[in-house]
Formats: structure tokens, sequence, C-alpha cells
């Protein structure tokens, strides 16, 4: 029986019962997971029985939080090709030639209206949203991709699973309801409007390789990310969401966790927003 009664901890949510074996044998990668909604998602992913690398490019927290969740911790800058291609040898070590999902959910925020931004903060917030989403997608596609192998013929084929789908992985990408425009955020919402373009084009090339893409898109989430918002625009916010409260960071966790799941194999290309229902964008 579930309890709904129970009373989370703080910044923990009740609401996804442990011990499906929805995820049971299959490894996941997700970036920026030292923390917030990367770690809580990470922890959903460990609920069901996967196996989860978490990367980040704080390697004291990120080796504390993967003891702490029992993950396998990778040091990731994930604007780095360098770097990404470092973490991809290191999974393959790990885990072997197969990821089952990658979440790219890595980011900062560095925000100043238009006539105070400059070029470094417009250039670290498009680098380390688009650029390193990019980039992992393309370093990590061959780790995704549902292999093949030589029938009969000697002819390449690609493997299904027992129903005929290509046995490939999934990806899920972080947009945010910023994406819609946000004060002060002109990089920050334009490389989540980005990262949805990105998501798109990318579900339609990897098809062919049984890659699913799709995108997460959070409304405001209680983490560090949005510790130091001062109150009067967090009013503003909750004022515009239905549910009237922000989102705790596994309530993120779980929808990542279901596009990334077979329960989802029909689904690519989209965006799911998980915002309270934003009424005002
Ligand atoms: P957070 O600040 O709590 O965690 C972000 C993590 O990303 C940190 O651990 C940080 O070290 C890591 N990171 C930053 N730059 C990196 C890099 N170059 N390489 C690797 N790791 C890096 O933030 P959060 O609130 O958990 O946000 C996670 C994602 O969700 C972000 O993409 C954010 O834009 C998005 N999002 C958050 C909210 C929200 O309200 N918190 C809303 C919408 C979207």
């Amino acid at each position: 029986m579930i309890d709904n009664e129970v009373t989370p901890a703080p910044g923990r949510h009740p609401g996804f019962p442990a011990g499906s074996e929805l995820h049971t044998g299959r490894t996941y990668l997700v970036t920026g997971a030292a923390r917030g909604i990367g770690r809580a998602s990470a922890e959903v992913l460990l609920a069901h029985g996967a196996t989860v690398a978490i990367a980040d490019v704080d390697e004291e927290a990120v080796t504390t939080t993967a003891r702490e969740i029992r993950a396998l911790p990778v040091v990731l800058d994930v604007t780095s090709r360098a770097s990404w291609e470092q973490a991809r040898d290191v999974l393959t070590g790990e885990f072997g030639s197969r990821l089952a999902g990658l979440v790219n959910n890595a980011g900062i925020t560095r925000d100043k209206t238009m006539s105070k931004m400059d070029d470094t903060m417009w250039d670290g917030v498009l680098d380390t949203h688009l650029r390193g989403t990019w980039l992992g997608c393309q370093v990590m596609r061959p780790l995704l991709a549902a292999p093949s192998i030589r029938d009969e013929t000697g002819r390449p084929t690609v493997v299904t699973d027992a129903y005929g789908r290509p046995a490939g992985g999934a990806i899920v990408n972080t947009s945010s309801s910023g994406r819609h425009g946000s004060y002060g955020q002109t990089n920050y919402s334009a490389a989540k409007a980005g990262i949805v373009g990105l998501t798109k084009t990318i579900a339609l090339e990897f098809a062919r390789f049984g890659v699913r893409a799709n995108c997460v898109s959070p409304g405001p989430v209680e983490t560090g990310m949005t510790a130091d918002v001062p109150d009067d625009v967090k009013a503003k916010w909750l004022d515009g969401l239905m549910l009237g409260r922000m989102g705790l960071p596994h309530e993120i966790g779980t929808a990542t966790a279901f596009l990334l799941s077979p329960a989802a194999s029909y689904i690519t290309a989209q965006v799911l927003d998980v915002n309270g229902g934003e009424w005002h964008p």
C-alpha cells in the first residue's frame, strides 16, 4: 500500500515508490548531478533499479554525492569536447559500450538586463547549456545507438527488443519555462529555447539509430539555482502557477525517468513541461 500521507523530508518528494524494476539492467549518465535536479533525477533512476553515472564539473561535490547515493562519479566540464571524450572513455570502461540514456542537465545562470550583460556572461551560459548539450548528444551517440549485428547474409541488422523496436537509448535535454522569455535572462532564455530546437533535430537525426530525444522543461524548482532569488520575485512566479508552489527536484526527476524509460517508447521530439501549470508565461 502506498502511504500518500507521508511527510517528505525537506527537499524530498515522497511520490516515487522505490522498487519498480522499470530501469533495472539499464545504465545512465546524468550531468550536473552533484546537486539539485540532476542529483534528484539520478536518485529516481537508482530507486527504479538503474546503474547511474553522475557527472559534474565540481569534483569534490560529485565525489561526495556519488558516495551518498551509490552512483559512479565522473568529473566532466560539459563545455569541453575533450572532457566529454574522457567521460565517454570512463563510461565505456565501467559500463561497456552501451548506455540506455543520457540526461543533459548541467546548467548555470549569469543574470543581467540586456544593457548590462557582457560577452562573458553570454558565452558562459550559451556554452554550458547549448554547446554542452550539443556536445553530449554528439559524443555519446555511439553508446546510445542500437547495436547492429550481421545477419546470415552478412548484412548489418539493427538489434531490436522483444517488440521489434530498435534497442537504442534515450536522451533527455533540459529546457526551462524561461525559454518563453525571462527578465534579465536573455542568455538563459536563448539557450533554453535553443535546446528545444536542438532536441527536435537530434530526435529526427537519431531516430534511425533507435535513439529517442525529448526535453523536460521545468518551471521554478527549489534548488541552489533559485535559492538567492528575492522573495518578491518568487511571489510573482507563484502567482503565475496553477499549483501555486515551486517544484521539488524529484518532481522533475520522475518526469525525466519516465521519458527515459521503455514506457515512453513512442515519445520523441517532445517537450514535457513540468511546471505546476503555468498560465501566464
Ligand atoms: P543547480 O545549480 O542546483 O545544479 C547545477 C549543477 O550543474 C551543479 O552541480 C553545477 O556544478 C553543474 N554544472 C555547472 N556547470 C557545469 C559544467 N560546465 N559542467 C558540468 N557540470 C556543471 O541547478 P538546478 O536547479 O538543479 O538546475 C539543473 C538544470 O535545470 C539546469 O539546466 C537548469 O537551467 C534547469 N532548470 C532549473 C530550474 C530551477 O528553477 N531550478 C528551472 C528550469 C530549468
